[in-house]
């Protein structure tokens, strides 16, 4: 089951509690909703991952 042709970029957002700043990054394994990710850069309070969704390449 090594056929793996991707033809999308699995991306997670961030998103801070506190101040609302979203972030944009590639999937890593092992993310998954509401898992703490990081802290803000601007706020320094812990984010979490809001949504996780597969966007097709674009060429
Ligand atoms: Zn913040």
């Amino acid at each position: 089951m090594e056929e793996l042709e991707r033809r999308e970029n699995i991306v997670s957002i961030e998103e801070c509690p506190r101040c609302g700043l979203k972030n944009k990054r590639k999937f890593q394994q092992g993310d998954y909703v509401l898992k703490q990710s990081g802290k803000c850069p601007k706020c320094n309070t812990p984010m979490y991952i809001k949504l996780i969704y597969a966007e097709p390449f674009k060429p």
